[in-house]
């Protein structure tokens, strides 16, 4: 067709609606051309141009016969396109034209209500009146309301958990299922058990459809959904479902992987060959300390890089996306939280340091390149340690039946409403996942959110083992696809688009399989001694606790509000976290389930008193030992799992640095109960009063009253075994606790 360039970037609409029409060129026969055509089709080709903002907008394969299917037929429809091909476009033209013939507000409950702003402005030219209810917008609440009675809103979007709310599930979801006019479901993989991101509130979606009365249509619509997903979708949109899906396959794309020992030779060619990468694009890690760690190296080498991931601030994040969009940075160094609407249709390159642990997951970020280009580079650097963290990240997410049976007994129990913060006392589960299983159990009908908290409703709940065990087995699955995209002889891009069942997959010719290696394996050998370097670098500030968590008397621990300033522990140091990409590896290995207790190891032990160094010399903001002065003693944790390791790290130290080294604290009761990854109120109690100075090391103590001593422990998690430790020697009279610890956890 011809399309005018200058209105691909006119706005977001117009960009996504004309390159996917340019590039599906032009419409196939059994699809009628424009001026020829039903009463609706031509109104939806105005609609669609006042939308896009051009004259000449066509629509291109599958959007009108969408937009037919809700508006004429009354249907439920299921649109799988990739990203840009102009979902937006269908739900916005039928919108229209059913507020035109009569029907009520359009409702689109979306998780991406932030990033459809500019969406939103450009179907206000065209006539729509969108509005939004999220928990950003809460003063505006009351203005809808009326613009909703007033029948003056065309389109309502809401977030997901705006329907798992009492008061709007309540007051205002039930007006809006009698009067509303079409349902939208967007990224709609959510509501299925196998989509890659399930999300509990996405099942109140399904109890949404049954309300409906089955005259009114629903469209669900979603960029990536292998077979299985589509088919659990269709059920749970009900009978007679249109569905509507396009190739995954991107022409732009060029793909490749390249399989180097470690992660030194990984960055040392970042370093060599980020400049060689056209344009501007994205380097993705699996963890938030390798996003950090990857963005240091190569800004200290002088590349224009930003580090993005879960811990960056809102502000921070817009600002990083903006520069990237304005070509002002080479490439934003992401985890996935750089993901499902960031939009710049020239992105030049995506590269990923650690494959995804799906193919589904790999493919929408890979898929963020080359969506305007003709040319987009995607190559995977994998790495050894892949495997363990999708492990890591699989077994922290899945609830259990034991978990679960406990959060209701303590529910049952209390008899009224019990807050989250308020369960963790009576419940050992961390935050994250607790507010996860709470969800699962409301959507099933066993609890309920209501003021204060959450209540049993007495219904009985079975836990699904097969279920969840099925899922599992799913996950595994796409691990093991990733692996075999890495190590397939045939084309790259049919592989991965036919592992999600497209079935036009076909080789792409482009990738290093088809027309042989595209990049340069080489790798400057200045770069990997530069890598290497930053990698030994070592040490991490392991901040004190501060605070005692509540409801610690419910556990027989008499504590409660602050630390007491002369209970608690100095700044600490930690040599790394497991996650980093320097010592990660080396911990990861000393710290794996079955590894045997050994002493430390030299090069680590000189990282240790490396890290020692800098920290007694202090730097222009902290001073030297976080203030508190030179220990003048090393004390060591008794090591239940690795005593040698303990040991061998204190004496090291104390022999390195000159300071005596009094021994060990004492386990009573018969030392800590519990293990990791459990939630602090029952960390604590687990190690309360279970550590104790002995008659021995109170003797020594008693030489050295007032002065500073260093805790040395192998792992640290919850830092509540350290802060225990630490308390029982502030009062046996040492005068500041500096721990250091080998590795952190979490
Ligand atoms: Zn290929």
């Amino acid at each position: 067709m011809a399309s005018n360039p200058n209105a691909l970037s006119s706005t977001a609409l117009a960009d996504t609606t004309l390159t996917g029409a340019a590039a599906s060129g032009p419409a196939p026969s059994g699809t009628a051309p424009s001026g020829t055509a039903s009463p609706t089709r031509e109104q939806a080709q105005t609609v669609l141009r006042e939308l896009v903002g051009h004259p000449e907008a066509e629509f291109h394969d599958g959007q009108f016969e969408a937009i037919e299917a809700l508006v004429d037929g009354g249907r439920r429809a299921l649109v799988v396109q990739r990203t840009g091909w102009g979902k937006s476009a269908v739900y916005f033209v039928a919108s229209l034209l059913l507020r035109r013939r009569g029907a009520g507000p359009t409702l689109i409950v979306s998780p991406l209500l932030a990033l459809m702003r500019d969406q939103v402005a450009a179907a206000a030219r065209a006539g729509v009146r969108a509005v939004a209810i999220n928990s950003a917008n809460q003063l505006e609440w009351d203005t809808v309301r009326e613009q909703l009675a007033a029948d003056e809103v065309d389109v309502l979007l809401v977030s997901p958990e705006r329907l798992t709310n009492p008061s709007f599930r309540e007051n205002q979801l039930p007006e809006l299922v009698r009067r509303t006019g079409l349902l939208v479901i967007d990224e709609a993989h959510c509501i299925s058990d196998w989509g890659h991101d399930f999300r509990p509130d996405y099942r109140r979606i399904a109890d949404l459809i049954t309300q409906l009365p089955d005259t009114v249509p629903v469209l669900a619509t979603t960029a990536t959904a292998n077979s299985r997903v589509v088919h659990d979708i269709e059920e749970q949109l009900g009978k007679d479902v249109l569905t509507i899906r396009g190739a995954l396959g991107r022409d732009s794309l060029r793909l490749g992987v390249l399989t180097l020992p470690d992660s030194r030779e990984r960055l040392g060619w970042l370093l060599t060959h980020l400049q060689d990468l056209q344009g501007s694009g994205i380097i993705y890690t699996l963890t938030v300390s390798a996003a950090d760690d990857t963005a240091r190296l190569l800004a200290e080498a002088g590349h224009e890089v930003l580090a993005y991931t879960g811990r960056t601030d809102p502000a921070d994040r817009e600002r990083a996306e903006q520069l990237l969009k304005d070509n002002q940075v080479k490439a934003l160094v992401a985890t996935s939280a750089l993901g499902m609407g960031f939009d710049k249709p020239d992105l030049g390159f995506v590269v990923h340091l650690g494959a995804p642990s799906s193919p589904v997951a790999y493919y929408q970020q890979v898929g963020r390149a080359g969506r305007g280009a003709a040319n987009a580079d995607v190559l995977l650097l994998p790495g050894s340690e892949d495997r363990d963290i999708w492990q890591y990240f699989a077994t922290a997410s899945m609830p259990s039946e034991e978990k679960a049976a406990a959060v209701l007994t303590a529910l049952a129990e209390a008899g009224t409403a019990v807050s989250t913060v308020a369960l963790e006392a009576r419940v050992d589960l961390r935050r994250t996942p607790l507010e996860l299983l709470l969800k699962v159990l409301a959507v099933d009908g066993a609890v309920e959110r209501v003021g204060g908290g959450w209540r049993s409703t007495g219904q009985p709940w079975n836990y699904d083992a097969e279920r969840y065990s099925r899922i599992a087995e799913a996950r595994v699955d796409e691990q093991d696809s990733m692996v075999i995209y890495q190590d397939t002889a045939g084309c790259r891009m049919e592989y991965i688009t036919s592992v999600l069942d497209d079935e036009t997959a076909r080789a792409c010719g482009r990738c290093d399989n088809c027309a042989g290696r595209w990049f340069r394996a080489d790798i400057a050998e200045d770069a990997t001694e530069t890598a290497g370097q930053t990698l030994r670098r070592a040490g991490v500030v392991l901040e004190p606790r501060l605070q005692w968590p509540s409801g610690m008397d419910r556990l027989g621990v008499p504590v409660k509000g602050k630390i007491k300033p002369d209970e608690a522990l100095a700044d600490g140091r930690v040599l790394a976290r497991l996650t980093d990409l320097g010592w990660g590896g080396a911990l990861r290995e000393a710290f794996a389930a079955g590894a045997p207790d050994r002493p430390v190891d030299p090069g680590m032990l000189q990282a240790c008193v490396q890290v020692l160094r800098e920290w007694g010399t202090g730097d222009a903001r902290t001073p030297g030992w976080s203030g508190a002065g030179r220990p003048a003693a090393i004390i060591s944790l008794p090591s239940r799992g690795k005593p040698l390791l303990v040991d061998s790290l204190a004496r090291g130290i104390s022999e390195i640095g000159r300071i005596p080294y009094l021994g060990q604290l004492q386990l009573n009761h018969g030392g800590p109960t519990g293990g990791r990854g459990g939630n602090s109120a029952y960390r604590l109690a687990g190690v309360w009063d279970r550590l104790v100075v002995g008659p021995e090391l109170e003797g020594a103590l008693a030489g050295i009253r007032g002065q500073s001593v260093m805790l040395v422990d192998d792992l640290v998690d919850s830092r509540w075994t350290l802060t225990i430790s630490g308390r029982a020697l502030r009062l046996a009279g040492a005068g500041a606790v500096l721990p250091l610890v080998l590795g952190q956890a979490g």
